[in-house]
């Protein structure tokens, strides 16, 4: 498989050189040359309805690798990368009644979704750069789940350094912990005085200055690297196989901010899967919401929620969805986006809008009607949903177009990650997983530095064991 741009100017690569580029050097993103085709049909008559989680993701996933990753080290990496999950099945079901179910994709190392994916990403690079004899430092910015989930991912690797910069006391305490406990040769967590927007500032900035990224092998693990999507396509199989739909239409409501998540659910589409509907759940950050309503994409100011993964002004996955659109014009995306730079604010025809309004609708959430999505489904059924999910089931319960077609709702986070959410909701604090139960008796580990490029590539520098 080969993998091409969304903005058709870079040379197209193979999927090792995709998994470290990340961004394409015309600015796009990559996507798969041509769509490959999986039958869940076959797959239960090759391997039975009760294969695992594993088998399922080895299938979906190969045409995708396939050329770069030998196959019996393919298969060991995704065994491995799903082992680390507290549950069996590793993305269990749940019944919520009325044709609705959840699919908990929380019961990773982390306890959020990123954990399928980077479980996986951390050991394909660790594989790629021991193949090819190389060495990377992550640099990443985070507000809370990507940090821990790039951390654990990557912890005591042999090729990969990782930086992590996060907002000096402008974290959860226990999003911080997470990641700050973690103790391993490799890992660095660096407190930045200043906020998110300063720490992804200087993660630019590092990234722009030629001399510091080549120096250290700069390399980064964000949500717009396509292995992450990749990994994201098995769980949409996984939900319609254990309910059973091999031959009917399926439902998904997604929680949303960067769109990685459910363009996934699309390319599982693309892919052969049968999906009635597509639901984009946003918060009061809401420029996805506003894209399907209007066709419209328009930057605003950033407002902080009880979601706070979905907290974001650009979606970045997006331009993926708009390359399919534009049925795969490069130089039309390309046109887009600069006018989108220059103006904050791009749409698409009304034919094009149209065209996607067939499978997909959007809705979106307040704070409040986040708590009372939290409240009334503990109330009906004794499950108690983090905020990000809580956003899911209630665009789900707004726009759904089919009662008689299961819904799957996907549950991206445990809700012991958001106690005060919670609290705040049904009075009473979730149950502690065991991941995170002793986790305010550890050390923690972490330097605070001030908003300064040039202190914190010293820093780096000085402890990246690539360094040259
Ligand atoms: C990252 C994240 C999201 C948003 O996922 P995208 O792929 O950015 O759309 C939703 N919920 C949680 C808990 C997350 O960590």
């Amino acid at each position: 498989m080969r993998y091409v741009s969304t903005r058709g100017q870079a040379p197209a690569l193979e999927f090792g050189d995709v998994l470290l580029t990340g961004l394409a050097s015309d600015g796009g993103l990559y996507v798969p040359e041509s769509w490959p085709s999986f039958s869940l049909a076959d797959f239960v008559e090759r391997f039975g309805p009760d294969a695992s989680y594993a088998t399922l993701a080895v299938e979906v996933m190969w045409p995708y690798v396939e050329g770069s990753v030998e196959r019996p080290d393919f298969e060991r990496i995704v065994a491995a990368s799903y082992e680390t999950f507290s549950n069996d099945s590793v993305v269990p079901l749940v019944d919520l009644g009325g044709n609705t179910h959840l699919a908990e994709l929380f019961h990773g190392p982390t306890l959020a979704f990123k954990d399928v994916a980077l479980q996986l990403v951390g050991r394909l690079f660790d594989y790629e750069l021991a193949k090819r004899g190389e060495a990377v430092t992550i640099v990443a910015a985070t507000s809370g789940d990507t940090g821990s989930a790039a951390i654990d991912a990557v912890r005591d690797r042999e090729a990969v350094d990782i930086f992590v910069l996060h907002p000096h006391e402008r974290t959860s305490p226990l999003q911080r912990r997470q990641m700050t406990t973690v103790v391993a040769p490799n890992v660095h967590n660096i407190a930045v005085e200043g906020t998110f927007d300063d720490c992804q500032d200087l993660v630019k900035a590092m990234f722009a200055d030629d001399d510091f990224r080549d120096s250290v092998h700069m390399s980064a693990v964000n949500s717009i690297n396509w292995a992450r999507v990749m990994a994201q396509i098995v769980y949409y199989f996984w939900a319609a196989l254990q309910l059973g739909r091999i031959n009917q239409p399926t439902a998904f409501a997604v929680p949303t901010g960067n769109f990685g998540n459910v363009f996934a659910g699309y390319c599982a589409r693309r892919m052969g899967l049968d999906v009635a509907q597509f639901v984009v759940g946003s918060n009061t950050n809401d420029i996805l919401t506003r894209f399907f309503e209007s066709g419209e994409m328009t930057i605003t100011a950033v407002e902080p929620t009880f979601s706070p993964s979905m907290d974001i002004q650009i979606s970045s996955n997006l331009e993926r969805l708009l390359f399919e659109l534009h049925s795969r014009n490069g130089e039309a995306v390309a046109e887009l986006f600069a006018t989108f730079r220059e103006t904050g604010s791009v749409s698409i025809d009304p034919y094009k809008l149209g065209a996607l309004r067939e499978t997909w609708d959007a809705a979106r959430l307040n704070n409040e009607d986040t708590l009372e999505v939290i409240r009334a489904t503990y109330a009906e059924t004794d499950e108690v949903l983090d905020p990000h999910t809580a956003v899911g089931v209630g665009a789900a319960q707004q726009v759904r177009r089919f009662g008689a077609v299961p819904m799957v709702v996907l549950a991206t986070a445990h809700p012991a990650k958001f106690p005060a959410a919670i609290h705040e909701a049904i009075g009473s604090d979730p149950p502690v997983p065991a991941q995170l139960a002793h986790i305010g008796d550890l050390d923690e580990h972490f330097e605070v530095l001030p908003n300064d490029l040039a202190t914190v590539q010293a820093y780096i520098r000085a402890r990246s064991r690539v360094s040259r």
